[in-house]
């Protein structure tokens, strides 16, 4: 038996109302005593309605097929009744709502037991024959009428073929017209009907799977899932049963599926559950290709955290995996975890030495080589230039740390060949555990500050992280800030050191004095701190830019005033920072200095330490050349000490070589010592430079530089650095 609500729907469907009743009636020309004439007849053909039952039931014998099916979707076995009785209602002419149903109901039956109307008519054809032969006597004329209804019902049966026809083929296109619409949208369709299991796929649904519908299979939903891929399949259901309860608006969902050659392709699965007028619940929707939208995406998601040369973690990445480890210790029994700052010990050399390519080959060499000493469940990450972060995850003990510490280390010892250059490297590494309620950033630097114990303590080596080692830092941190304090709080001093002119006494007296060095100090904290404990932190916080001008500008005016008073000759030596001499603004501050103090030019020597000479630096180069111009000379500190190769002697424009005091003390050991502190006076002297003797400790020291004829001297045995006070006492006194 079909539906009640299949009914209903249809009748909805065709919006069949008393009104669109009367009016069909008019139509077929329903008169008002039609009715009348139909009860009238009604009593005679009582006999013929049996004999019609009998002419059917014979005339439906040979299509047994057809009368079993429609027997099956009626729900009756006795056709032959149900129609009799279906005929009887026309001569009682009642034409209410039960009558329209009962006829859609007739209609729906022939149509889901898949026969054409041909099939009813047929039915009918025969009623109007039994039903002539009872009522009309004249038998000529059963005969004619008789032949006519079989040629109109012929007639029926071809134009309403030729009707239904044309509606299927307007469906069809119509179909077509959609399936082309969502094939140029890149989108297949499919349609599932929950209760009977069935699936409707569009062609361009099973061609995105370069599948036949015969290779996918019976169209139901267990095909479908067996395709997708086994880890988004949960996600799928999760959003289906979430669409189908209600929960969400649409079903919308992103998940792998299988193409006939085994590989996956990212998909879009849209749809919208609804229910047919039918009542039956239908899921349907679309399926787009999203695979190349799906692999750029993933590509930039691997790019954000990976780094592009060795492939590994990068820092955001190593975040990430760091605050996974700590949410780790937090979990009962969980086993120890350490983290690894590892550094290359010597990066920049082969940089320099080799170039950036041989220096990207060698960090490539290097990752592959640190990632073999792990076990899977380790990770690490490249952290910057040469610095890789190895976090351990899941340790018996921590001397398993030292072990893989050790293993990385041996791995990096064997030479590597790159760019057809043998190249060996060594790191360091300093190792610190996760404890349980430390944060990520503060674990990465007591790494760090392992990592610095174990390069203090010669490199190529591990060290753990200690809580001195905190400590320490932080008091580095706060005499950085403290120095960032220094010039506010005037806690900075320059002394003098004088430099004499040895070829003008035979002994050194005030009147010798051919120049001040102007030698920076720090008082904090009840010290006085020399240039060694704190020259490097000013480096690094740039606070040397403001220091550096200001021992500058105050050695100008110092000495301008001695000049004045006492020494009109004497000469003002100033060291120069790296970071100084850089400066694109060092020639305007010198200038600046001259001015204020009225220091001439010619009066200043600028003092450049040996290792701070790097012809690469174009400023660098610019700014000597511009100082000299303007007839300030310029000495080379540290002389001797073997980082300038002896050819920026006349690469860079020199007046002045200090020979460094560790040359001069040597000097005295042994002869060969002596030949070599005598070379370097003598290189200096054929060059047209002067030659200062730095750390004269001794008369014997003094004796030797004078003997080979080096015309300046500086040392603690002529003079310790001395405050502007003690400086002018000295020169007073000789006045
Ligand atoms: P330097 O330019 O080589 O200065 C000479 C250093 O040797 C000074 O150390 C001085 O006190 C020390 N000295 C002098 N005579 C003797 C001696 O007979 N024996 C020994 N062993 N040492 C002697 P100081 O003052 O500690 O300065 C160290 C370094 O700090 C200087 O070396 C210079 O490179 C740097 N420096 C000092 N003041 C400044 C500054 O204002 N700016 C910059 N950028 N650097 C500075
Ligand atoms: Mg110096």
């Amino acid at each position: 038996m079909l539906s009640k609500e299949k009914i209903n729907a249809l009748i909805a469907s065709i919006d069949l109302n008393h009104q669109a009743l009367r009016e069909r009636e008019h139509l077929l020309g329903w008169q008002a005593d039609d009715p009348l004439h139909l009860s009238e007849a009604a009593h005679t053909i009582q006999q013929a309605q049996s004999d019609f039952i009998q002419q059917l039931d014979a005339h439906f014998a040979s299509f047994p097929e057809a009368v079993q099916q429609l027997k099956t979707v009626a729900n009756t076995e006795s056709l032959q009744l149900k129609q009799a009785w279906d005929n009887q209602q026309l001569w009682q002419n009642i034409h209410n709502d039960d009558y329209i149903r009962q006829q859609l109901q007739v209609g729906l039956e022939y149509q889901s037991a898949d026969l054409t109307p041909l099939w009813y008519l047929s039915t009918q054809r025969l009623y109007l024959d039994t039903m002539l032969k009872a009522l009309c006597s004249e038998p000529r004329q059963i005969q004619q009428f008789s032949s006519l209804i079989k040629a109109v019902f012929l007639d029926m049966s071809l134009v309403l073929e030729g009707y239904c026809a044309a509606h299927k083929q307007q469906l069809k296109e119509n179909q077509a017209r959609f399936e082309r619409t969502m094939y140029g949208a890149n989108d297949g369709l499919w349609e599932w009907d929950i209760a009977n299991d069935q699936l409707l796929l569009s062609s361009r649904w099973l061609e995105m799977l370069e599948l036949s519908a015969e290779e996918f299979g019976s169209h139901n939903s267990g095909n479908w899932f067996a395709r997708m891929h086994p880890e988004d399949l949960p996600l799928v259901r999760k959003a289906l049963g979430k669409h189908l309860s209600g929960h969400s608006k649409f079903l919308d969902c992103e998940y792998r599926i299988r193409k006939k050659n085994g590989d996956y392709i990212w998909v879009l699965l849209r749809g919208f559950a609804n229910k047919t007028q039918m009542g039956r619940q239908l899921l349907s929707g679309s399926q787009a290709d999203i695979h190349e939208r799906k692999e750029q995406q993933q590509n930039m998601t691997y790019a954000a955290f990976h780094d592009p040369l060795t492939g590994l973690a990068n820092r955001r990445r190593l975040d990430q995996l760091l605050q996974d480890s700590m949410q780790r210790t937090q979990q009962a029994g969980t086993r120890e975890t350490a983290l690894l700052f590892i550094d290359l010990d010597n990066f920049k050399q082969v940089n320099d030495n080799y170039g950036h390519k041989s220096g990207d080959y060698l960090l490539i060499e290097i990752a592959n080589r640190l990632q073999k000493c792990l076990r899977p469940g380790d990770h690490i990450a490249r952290f910057g230039g040469d610095e890789f972060v190895v976090l351990l995850d899941d340790l018996a003990c921590l001397k398993d740390a030292e072990h893989v510490a050790q293993r990385m280390l041996d791995s990096l010892s064997s030479a590597l060949r790159i760019n057809g250059y043998i190249l060996s490297v060594s790191a360091s590494i300093g190792i610190t555990v996760l404890p349980h309620d430390t944060p990520a950033s503060e674990l990465l630097q007591a790494a760090d500050l392992a990592l610095y114990q174990a390069k203090m303590a010669g490199k190529a080596q591990f060290a753990h992280y200690t809580q001195d080692m905190q400590a320490a830092a932080q008091a580095l941190q706060s005499k950085q800030a403290a120095l960032t304090q220094g010039l506010s709080n005037q806690q900075f001093e320059v002394l003098y050191q004088p430099i004499y002119n040895l070829s003008q006494d035979s002994e050194q007296n005030s009147s010798s004095i051919y120049a001040v060095e102007a030698l920076l100090r720090w008082h904090h904290d009840g010290h006085c701190y020399r240039p060694q404990n704190f020259l490097d932190l000013l480096e690094q916080s740039d606070e040397i830019l403001a220091v550096g001008a200001w021992v500058l500008k105050s050695a100008c005016a110092a000495v301008r005033q001695w000049q004045q008073s006492f020494m009109p000759q004497l000469h003002c030596s100033v060291n120069l920072s790296y970071k100084q001499l850089r400066s694109a603004h060092l020639v305007s501050l010198v200038k600046t200095a001259l001015e204020s103090s009225g220091l001439a030019a010619s009066y200043l020597i600028i003092e450049i330490a040996e290792n701070h000479l790097k012809p690469e630096c174009s400023q660098s180069l610019a700014n000597l050349r511009e100082l000299s111009m303007m007839g300030i000379q310029i000495a080379l500190d540290n002389f001797g000490m073997g980082h300038a190769p002896l050819g920026y002697l006349k690469r860079f424009p020199l007046d002045i070589i200090k020979v460094d005091k560790s040359l001069i003390s040597h000097s005295l050991k042994d002869s060969l010592n002596k030949d070599i502190g005598q070379a370097i006076i003598s290189l200096g002297h054929s060059l047209n430079l002067k030659v200062i003797a730095e750390g004269i400790e001794s008369p014997y020291q003094l004796s030797f530089v004078k003997g080979r004829q080096c015309e300046f001297a500086q040392g603690y045995l002529l003079s310790d650095p001395l405050s502007a006070e003690q400086f002018t006492t000295l020169i007073s006194s000789r006045s």
